[in-house]
C-alpha cells in the first residue's frame, strides 16, 4: 500500500505511451523448445539473421583473456577501437561514432535531432526500430513503399514522392525483410531531392555487391550506420557504429550515454576486425545459402543481397507455416509484424541447417 498524497500514482509519472508498441523479436530456441517440448540442441534457428558460424574465434579468445577488465570503464580502449573501426570503414575518425548496436546509434542520433512534432521517413516493409527510436523522443514516423506488386523493388522515386519535410530519411540497403537494395546513384538522388538527413542503414552491406555510401558522407547530408551483429557474428555483444557529418558527430558526443559500449564488447570488436578469415568464410557461406534457398525452395523467393531471403508462402499464411515449422524444430521469421502476413524470412544457416530448413519448408508448403 502506498500512502495517498505522498507518492504520485505511476500513471501520473509515466508519459502517455498508449500509441507505442513493443519491438517484436524473432523467437528464440529455448522459448520454442519449451513450448513444443523439443530438444533445444536439435533445433535450427534462422529467424534473426545471426551469423551461423558463431563469433569470430579471435573475439572469443580476446574475451576470455580480458574478462578481468569487466570491472573497469573503457576510456582509452574506446578511442583505440574507434580508430580501428574508422580505418575499416575508410572514414575519418572524427566522423565515426560508436553505439550499443546500430540500434543504440539510431537512439542517439534521434536524441540529437528529433523533438516533439518532428517526423522521420522510413521504408515499408522495413525495420521497426527507426520508428520506435523517433517515437521515444516525441517524434513520429511516416513511410514510403517498397511495393510487393513490384517484386519489392526499392526506388528513389518512391522515397522522394513520399517525402513531406521529414527531418531524417532512412534508407536500408540491403533492406530488411525484403533483401532489396538501392544504388549509390539512387541514394544521391534522394539526398539531392529531400531536405534533412539521409541515414543509410548498411547492417547487411557486407553481404551485398554494392559500394558503400560511406564515401558520400562528406556531402554533409548523408550518414551511414553499420553493425557487428550480422557479418561479424557479435549480435550478443551489441556493437554498432556510424559515419556521420561533422556537426552530427559533435552533437552525438553531447547526447550519448557515457560508456555506451562495454569494455568486453570493445575487446571483441577489435579482435573481430583482425580476424578477416571468419568474415570471409561467412560471406562465402551466405552466397552459397542464398543460391541454395532460391533454387531449392518450391515457393517464390525474392532476390536478396542480404544473409536472408523473403519467401512467399501463399496461399498458406506465414503464421500457420511458421508454427508448423516450429513443431518440426525449425524457427523462421513470420513477417506478419512487417505487414507481410503471407511471407516468411529465413536466414542462411550452416549448410546442414539450411538444407534441413529447405526440406521442411517444402514439406509444409507442398
Ligand atoms: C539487425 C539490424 C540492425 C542492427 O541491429 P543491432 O542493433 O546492431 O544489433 C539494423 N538495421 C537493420 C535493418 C537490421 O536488420
Amino acid at each position: 500500500m502506498m500512502a495517498d498524497g505522498y507518492l504520485r500514482l505511476m500513471e501520473d509519472v509515466l508519459r502517455d505511451l498508449s500509441h507505442l508498441d513493443e519491438y517484436v523479436p524473432g523467437r528464440g530456441v529455448d522459448e520454442v523448445a519449451r513450448e513444443h517440448d523439443l530438444d533445444p540442441d536439435e533445433m535450427v534457428k534462422l529467424a534473426s539473421n545471426e551469423n551461423p558460424l558463431g563469433p569470430p574465434p579471435a573475439a572469443m579468445e580476446e574475451l576470455r583473456e580480458n574478462v578481468e577488465e569487466a570491472s573497469v570503464y573503457p576510456t582509452a580502449l574506446h578511442a583505440d577501437v574507434k580508430e580501428e573501426v574508422a580505418k575499416y570503414a575508410d572514414a575519418p575518425v572524427e566522423n565515426t561514432v560508436l553505439g550499443a548496436g546500430a540500434d543504440g546509434v539510431f537512439d542517439t542520433v534521434c536524441r540529437a535531432c528529433i523533438e516533439d512534432g518532428d517526423d522521420i521517413l522510413c521504408p515499408e516493409p522495413g525495420f521497426s526500430y527507426y520508428r520506435m527510436a523517433a517515437e521515444n523522443v516525441g517524434g513520429a514516423a511516416n513511410s514510403y513503399p517498397i511495393p510487393k506488386e513490384d517484386g519489392f523493388r526499392y526506388s528513389a522515386d518512391a522515397v522522394v514522392n513520399s517525402y513531406s519535410g521529414e527531418k531524417i530519411v532512412y534508407l536500408t540497403s540491403p533492406n530488411n525483410p525484403t533483401g532489396s537494395v538501392l544504388s549509390l546513384d539512387e541514394i544521391q538522388q534522394v539526398a539531392d531531392e529531400v531536405d534533412g538527413l539521409v541515414f543509410v542503414d548498411e547492417a547487411y552491406w557486407e553481404f551485398s555487391s554494392r559500394d558503400s555510401a560511406v564515401d558520400l558522407v562528406d556531402r554533409g547530408d548523408i550518414a551511414v550506420a553499420r553493425t557487428f551483429s550480422k557479418a561479424w557474428g557479435l549480435a550478443g555483444m551489441r556493437f554498432g557504429y556510424a559515419v556521420v557529418p561533422d556537426e552530427l558527430a559533435e552533437a552525438y558526443r553531447k547526447v550519448v550515454t557515457p560508456f555506451s559500449v562495454g569494455t568486453l564488447t570493445l575487446y571483441a570488436a577489435d579482435a573481430a576486425l583482425q580476424d578477416t578469415d571468419h568474415v570471409e568464410e561467412t560471406l562465402e557461406l551466405v552466397e552459397w545459402g542464398r543460391e541454395y534457398l532460391t533454387e531449392e525452395l518450391d515457393a517464390h523467393v525474392y532476390p536478396s543481397e542480404a544473409n536472408f531471403v523473403l519467401i512467399d508462402v501463399s496461399p498458406r499464411t506465414a503464421e500457420e507455416v511458421a508454427k508448423e515449422l516450429e513443431r518440426r524444430g525449425v524457427i523462421v521469421r513470420d513477417t506478419t509484424s512487417f505487414g507481410l502476413p503471407e511471407c516468411i524470412r529465413v536466414n542462411v544457416g550452416t549448410r546442414d541447417d539450411t538444407k534441413r530448413a529447405v526440406k521442411e519448408i517444402n514439406d509444409v508448403c507442398g
